[in-house]
């Protein structure tokens, strides 16, 4: 339905809006304009749709909305932007806007449906700490699963707990619900999202735990930048990565070539790059070499934003391309549970194997 809307959240970002010089920068790097091959799949493009939608010129049509949902929130464009627009954030501004006068795709409805009726956004029934087969109790370390690392990659999160105990930690996992990533990243109502906040911090501290360990970078992202924007975090927060490079650890030989791929909320949104290297350099054996783009200029596997959930194919055709990228490797590493699936449902034929850091650890521990 084509309607004109009300823009109070993108109304704060029309300087922004109005910086964007129009140079076109943004294009050499957004994953989404390289599978779409349009201006309003590019940062440019979905700023002039944004401030078409303040200036009320557009209506919030289908097009405009697959527009505004079709980024996957990976920053690149900011990287490459010399106006330093901030993109994801009139992005994410805009879909707020658009959420709240009922422009809401049908996948990400039944996501948020499903977040807010069973705490998860796959509708899934049972709770986390049921799924891994583990009793919440008292510990110095809590460990935050996430949904979708219980719930779609147990394996994750079963090698995480596997290396706590090796490692001879006092952990427990968590009376957990969903962190609110997704809700936060497709523009769901404050009000919504700080209750999804309370209901883990609450949980969390009841537990007693000082530090809180992440699988995912969505969910860690969460409690290290959007939480403090809005309830007190009474506890350390650390990516399973930092934990990991902290300690001195013996691993077993690995005679394979590895890389790996900086999901964008660990990377480019949190500055983490330093921490997973840190722990593939002590892999015995492993001869490890970078990706063409790595670091704060990796590429996107594509999944974040919700454009997993509502555009499957365009994010396994990035993720196709970025294991592509990673060709002449065995092993292409990552740090997060959603590249981790994004990467292998987009792999096609390729012989790279996909794992997460904690799947290529706990093994040689
Ligand atoms: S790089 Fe920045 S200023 Fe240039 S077109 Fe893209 S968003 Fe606008
Ligand atoms: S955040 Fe990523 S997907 Fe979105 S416009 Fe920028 S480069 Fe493209």
């Amino acid at each position: 339905m084509a309607k004109i809307i009300d823009t109070d959240h993108l109304q704060i970002a029309k300087k922004d809006m109005m910086t964007c010089t129009m140079c076109g920068f943004c294009k050499s790097v957004c994953p989404v304009f390289e599978g779409v091959g349009w201006d309003s799949g590019v940062a440019r493009g979905r700023i002039i749709l944004a401030y078409g939608l303040l200036r009320k010129d557009i209506p919030a049509d289908d097009s405009v909305v697959e527009a505004l949902y079709q980024c996957t929130t990976c920053k690149d464009c900011e990287r490459r932007c010399p106006s330093k627009i901030k993109v994801v954030d009139v992005v994410e501004r805009a879909r707020k806007d658009l959420v709240k006068a009922g422009c809401m795709l049908p996948k990400h409805r039944k996501v948020l449906e499903n977040i807010l009726s069973k705490g998860n956004p796959y509708g899934e029934t049972r709770s986390i700490p049921e799924v891994l087969g583990e009793k919440p109790h008292k510990a110095r370390v809590g460990y935050f699963a996430g949904c979708t690392s219980a719930y779609r990659n147990p394996e994750i999160a079963r090698a995480t707990l596997s290396i706590l105990r090796k490692l001879g930690e006092d952990y427990t996992v968590l009376n957990e619900t969903c962190c609110g990533s997704v809700m936060g990243r497709v523009g769901q109502n404050k009000d919504d999202l700080i209750r999804q906040m309370r209901r883990n911090i609450d949980a969390i501290s009841e537990q007693g735990v000082e530090e809180v360990i992440f699988s995912c970078a969505g969910c860690y992202r969460m409690f290290r930048e959007d939480y403090p924007r809005y309830v007190d975090v009474p506890f350390k927060v650390k990516h399973i990565s930092e934990y990991l490079a902290e300690k001195d650890i013996n691993l077993k030989q690995l005679d394979k070539k590895i890389t790996y791929h900086d999901p964008c909320h660990l990377g480019r949104h949190l500055g983490v790059y330093k921490a997973p290297r840190d722990v593939l350099a002590k892999v015995p054996g492993a001869e490890f070499k970078e990706m063409t783009k790595n670091s704060a200029q990796s590429r996107c596997c594509g999944g974040g934003g919700g454009v997993r959930s509502a555009y499957p194919e365009l994010s396994e055709h990035i993720a196709g391309r970025r294991v592509d990228e990673a060709a002449f490797a065995d092993v292409l590493v990552t740090c997060c549970p959603f590249c981790v699936n994004n990467l292998r449902a987009g792999k096609g034929e390729s012989d790279v194997e996909v794992c997460d850091l904690v799947e290529l650890v706990d093994p040689l521990l």
